[in-house]
């Protein structure tokens, strides 16, 4: 259950493995976290400041494995530090060394440290006032919706069943109140279907407690809900092919700005909410959060009025204590058998879904009595599909959200080109005038949260 790069992972691992799979996803692939993040597949800098070298070994590794089996969409990109203090350059300096020490052959390239003139020339836009140079380091980043659009093509072809627009509305259990299947919904028939599994897997992210209360409706909740922003501006904030990687902003969390797709995206924040919802909407601080620290980083100073296009994401942090400080919480990830027996995998992030599904998947085959069998996704490509009939894109959001990336980058464009989708997707699916309207009308409702007023 789940359709995002936890979800997807597990349906590739399980099926390449040779087990049956079956896939339900309430909405879209990618319509939860997997299309809101930064898109960098990193070992995460600041979980080394935290003193977390397991947790950074393990993404570096996941890097490295995911540039080589998914190249067409994962690449190498520069990142500077800029200074402007004179601690900055041993500090960093050596913060980075280790970096690329940990990542031993994994690495992506050496970081050094630059001077002032140097740093100009990767940055040409930083702000100038009282800056003393930078440090240089390289990370992977990627576009993470059109990723798991591949995965999902890739579980197809290892023989897994996944849907879209199927969400799981309930668990059914044997008569020892052992979970052993599902009741789902079609979203566009409306039409309930069972499906019976020897192991249910609940990969719904920043909603697995939901599922989790389905079977036992005392559950001790598991996850911390975490909003995070992007906002995206034009390229000329960002000129070149270097991101900047502020580490440490006044609510001491690190910030990117980063050439993504022609645009600049700047992100993120780490706000706890109380409940994850499907279309989070960025908060007015979160906004301004973000405009006054990028401010303070590049020479042209972004307003509001420059934001093409402003999205959220929801995290699903694992919860520690009351979950109010969730920048301090860990990103490791959990696989939890509630005592009913289904499996929960949450937690973890983008980067290490790979590893999230292989742990998932060996507890869910021992749990279920499986023919035990090796995990072979680390030798396993990712790549496109070339049968756009595997891309499933069933309404005009899906095409201008997640298959291309039209709304994350330009709302106000998106939502012009979307009576021309609207069209093409009707001839292309079969459906009349009321679909488009209906279409049109439900994508400029989502659309309007992602331009600032
Ligand atoms: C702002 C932000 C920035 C981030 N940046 C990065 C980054 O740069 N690099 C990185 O590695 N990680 C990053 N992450 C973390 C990463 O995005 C997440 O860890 C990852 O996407 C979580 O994937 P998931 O599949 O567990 O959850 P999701 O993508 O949310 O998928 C869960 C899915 O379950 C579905 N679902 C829920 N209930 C049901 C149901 N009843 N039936 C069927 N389906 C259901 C939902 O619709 C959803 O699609 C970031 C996260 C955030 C919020």
């Amino acid at each position: 259950m789940g359709g995002g790069a936890t979800g997807v992972g597990v349906a590739i691992d399980a099926a390449s493995r040779g087990y049956d799979v079956l896939l339900l996803e309430q909405s879209d692939f990618g319509k939860g976290t997997s299309s809101r993040s930064t898109k960098l597949v990193h070992g995460g800098v600041r979980y080394l400041e935290q003193g977390n070298l397991s947790l950074v070994m393990e993404a570096l590794r996941e890097r490295g494995l995911l540039l080589r089996n998914a190249p067409h969409l994962v690449r190498n990109l520069g990142f500077v530090v800029p200074r402007y203090d004179w601690w900055e350059a041993p500090f960093y300096g050596i913060g980075l060394k280790v970096y690329d020490l940990l990542a031993g052959k994994y690495g992506f390239g050496a970081s050094q440290i630059l001077s002032l003139e140097e740093t100009l020339e990767y940055i040409p836009t930083v702000e100038l006032e009282g800056l003393r140079g930078g440090v240089l380091y390289y990370d992977g980043q990627f576009d993470d919706a059109r990723l798991l659009i591949d995965m999902v093509a890739t579980a197809f072809e290892q023989g897994a069943t996944l849907l879209n627009y199927a969400g799981v509305e309930a668990l059914t259990k044997d008569d020892h109140g052992h979970v052993n299947g599902v009741v789902a919904v079609d979203a566009e028939t409306g039409e309930e279907f069972r499906a019976a599994a020897k192991v249910v897997v609940n990969a719904t992210g920043a909603f697995s407690d939901n599922l989790r209360r389905q079977a036992d409706a005392e559950a001790v909740a598991m996850i911390a809900p975490s909003q995070g922003i992007h906002l995206v501006f034009d390229g000329s904030f960002l000129p070149g092919d270097t991101a900047i990687m502020v580490p440490h902003t006044s609510d001491g969390r690190v910030m990117f700005a980063i050439p993504w797709h022609g645009h600049t995206l700047v992100g993120t924040t780490d706000t706890p909410v109380a409940q994850a919802t499907l279309e989070p909407v960025a908060m007015d601080q979160e906004v301004d959060f973000l405009l006054s620290t990028a401010s303070r980083y590049l020479a042209r100073k972004p307003t509001r009025a420059d934001v093409l296009s402003v999205w959220a994401g929801i995290r699903p942090l694992v919860r520690a204590g009351d979950g109010a400080n969730t920048a301090a919480l860990s990103r490791d990830h959990v696989v939890h058998i509630d005592k009913s027996g289904l499996v929960t995998v949450c937690g973890g992030k983008w980067t290490t879904y790979r590893k999230m599904a292989e742990d998932c998947v060996d507890q869910a085959a021992m749990l279920a009595h499986l023919e035990e069998r090796a995990c072979v996704t680390e030798h396993l490509p990712i790549h496109r599909s070339e049968d756009p009939g595997l891309e499933m894109a069933r309404t005009v959001e899906d095409v201008l959200a997640r298959r291309t990336r039209a709304l994350f980058l330009n709302a106000r464009a998106a939502i012009e080109a979307a009576p021309a989708v609207a069209d093409n997707m009707a001839r292309e699916l079969g459906f009349g005038e009321d679909w488009k309207a209906r279409q049109l009308a439900d994508f400029q409702a989502i659309a309007a949260n992602y331009i600032l007023h």
